[in-house]
């Protein structure tokens, strides 16, 4: 069954449930190039950016895909909004469609797009929060975007650090690395996948060459194809590469 000595995982994509090839990934920390496991990553972190005293702290949050195989931690300081964590997952994971997307802390519910009547409600508040005001350590919550095909993101304030980086934006510090996943004819790492292949028994990866000859097997329709990327929500729709 195992061809590729890649454990099988059903997850569910575009609307029909099928098996799909999901590698265990480890990450790169982009502070010394190390590395690590998710679970080890958190904790070489906590040395690697904080070996000195700094006068000022930031949050480590660390970020995982609902299966767990897409993760990243990122450096917050206190004046982040939820706005620029949301833009900063929309960048480099989700895609430039515009869905919407909301955070869930603590039973609140933090909209991007403020709703007439809702943001006066006691469960409902803007995006516009200041990470000081909100996180603390160990606080875990949950991220959705696009409320129609959900993309279910966990995150946990892993440690509160040392840190000088006054930056607005989110600071990627590691992420997992890219599965490597081969081409069904030739065997070189696939670049896209075949949407109408992916539902039926072929797993449908090709590399961009083998994907020009492709003829989609059990159906008559035209080949579509989706570009695989580090991304938990690839194979949903046409995304920026990464
Ligand atoms: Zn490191
Ligand atoms: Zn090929
Ligand atoms: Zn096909």
């Amino acid at each position: 069954m195992c061809r590729r000595n890649f454990e099988f995982k059903r997850v569910k994509m575009l609307n029909c449930n099928y098996f799909v090839v999901v590698p265990l990934t480890n990450g790169k920390c982009h502070i010394c190039d190390e590395i690590f496991s998710s679970l080890e990553m958190g904790r070489h972190l906590i040395k690697c950016i904080a070996l000195e005293y700094r006068e000022n702290q930031a949050f480590l949050i660390k970020i995982t895909s609902e299966d767990s195989k897409f993760w990243m931690f990122i450096k917050v300081s206190p004046d982040c909004t939820l706005d620029s964590i949301d833009n900063f997952l929309r960048d480099i994971w989700l895609e430039i469609h515009d869905h919407m997307s909301h955070f869930i802390i603590e039973n609140i519910c933090y909209e991007k797009i403020q709703v007439d009547g809702l943001t006066d409600m006691e469960n409902y508040k803007s995006m516009q929060i200041l990470a000081r005001d909100i996180f603390h350590h160990k606080l875990r919550f949950s991220y959705e975007y696009d409320y129609g095909d959900t993309t279910l993101l966990h995150l946990e304030i892993h440690s509160i650090i040392n840190d000088d980086d006054t930056s607005l934006k989110p600071v990627l510090v590691a992420r997992n690395n890219s599965a490597k996943i081969v081409c069904d004819s030739c065997q070189v790492t696939a670049s896209m996948v075949c949407e109408m292949c992916m539902c039926g028994d072929d797993d449908g990866f090709f590399c961009e060459n083998c994907a020009k000859k492709h003829q989609c097997k059990d159906c008559d329709d035209e080949p579509l194809f989706l570009p695989v990327v580090n991304s938990p929500r690839w194979g949903y729709a046409l995304m920026k590469a990464s």
